[in-house]
């Protein structure tokens, strides 16, 4: 087996390699249409939603039940509910979205998707990510039905279906009305009508369910490409999944002067499994744009 090591690629079977195993995605809320076929394609999984998943127990995004749980917790409280209902699986596969201020820009609302996937043979665990600013995440206070249908028509309803709530103070309360999954203007004013005529006004939210909400739909699918190309990624040590950067050192040198930025020069990839490292340059940079130095634009 002379040269073993370097004919080392991600393709090599071994076991480490999905195809052809079943996998269970835990949804409720047709994930599936985006996770199964990238997670077909990119590791040749057999995907299946187990029948009676109730994932909404782990924590629902209108309010009635709050999620205790981070979000890669409830993610793998779910693969654990998906294993447990289907046995015959050799993986699991949960996503978890959060929502909520930017941390750095103010008043811009961030998404962020989380993919899961658990291997019960291997006892790996990889997570694709994608954060975003490109969202429909939002409410609006209605007053009137006419507040309602001018909110709808800034956030894509109806193909971004709507929520409406009753109103305690200016708070959303779903103990007084709740009304979910609404696609059309006759049910929003219904909806609009009966919480104003209980509290007095009307919390119109979006809803936030992915088969509600085309965008998230699409930020679910990057996420889940992203966890492939993790996945895709062998550590050259011990060949194992979710060789990743976990650090990024900046200094890439100015175009002009060459003085180091705060862009980034190079990526610390790094093995949870046998620890290996590895710096590497950033692909396709090998200088930064003067707009990033502080002596050629301070
Ligand atoms: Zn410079
Ligand atoms: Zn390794």
């Amino acid at each position: 087996m002379v040269g073993e090591r370097t004919r080392l690629t991600p393709d090599r079977a071994d076991r480490f390699t999905l195809c052809g195993s079943l996998a269970a995605i835990a949804t409720m809320h047709g994930k599936e249409r985006v996770i199964a076929p990238v997670l077909s394609a990119g590791l040749g999984l057999e995907c299946r939603v187990p029948a009676g998943l109730d994932t909404d127990r782990f924590g629902t995004f209108s309010r009635e039940r709050a999620r205790t749980a981070n979000a890669l917790e409830a993610a793998r409280e779910k693969v654990a509910a998906a294993f447990a209902m289907m046995p015959e699986a050799r993986v699991a596969i949960a996503s978890e979205g959060s929502f909520g201020p930017h941390p750095q820009i103010p008043f811009a609302p961030l998404g962020r998707e989380l993919v899961v996937l658990i291997d019960r043979v291997t006892g790996l665990e990889i997570a694709g990510h994608d954060a975003t600013l490109d969202l429909r995440y939002a409410h609006v206070i209605a007053r009137t039905t006419q507040d309602a249908e001018a909110f709808g028509e800034r956030i894509g309803f109806p193909e971004h279906a709507l929520i409406v709530m009753g109103c305690a103070g200016d708070h959303p309360d779903p103990h007084i009305a709740l009304c979910k999954g609404i696609t059309t203007s006759q049910a929003l004013a219904e909806a609009v009508g009966t919480a104003i005529a209980l509290s007095g006004a009307a919390f119109v939210e979006t809803d936030m369910r992915a088969h509600h909400n085309p965008t998230r739909m699409r930020a679910i699918e990057r996420a889940s490409c992203d966890l492939i190309a993790r996945y895709q990624s062998r550590c050259p040590a011990c060949a194992t999944p979710g060789f990743a950067v976990t650090q990024r050192i900046a200094g890439l040198p100015c175009k002009w002067c060459g003085a180091p930025t705060a862009l980034p020069l190079a990526e610390v990839f790094t093995c949870t499994a046998c620890g290996h490292r590895e710096e590497r340059s950033v692909i396709g940079q090998t200088t930064a744009d003067p707009g990033n130095c502080d002596l050629c634009n301070p």
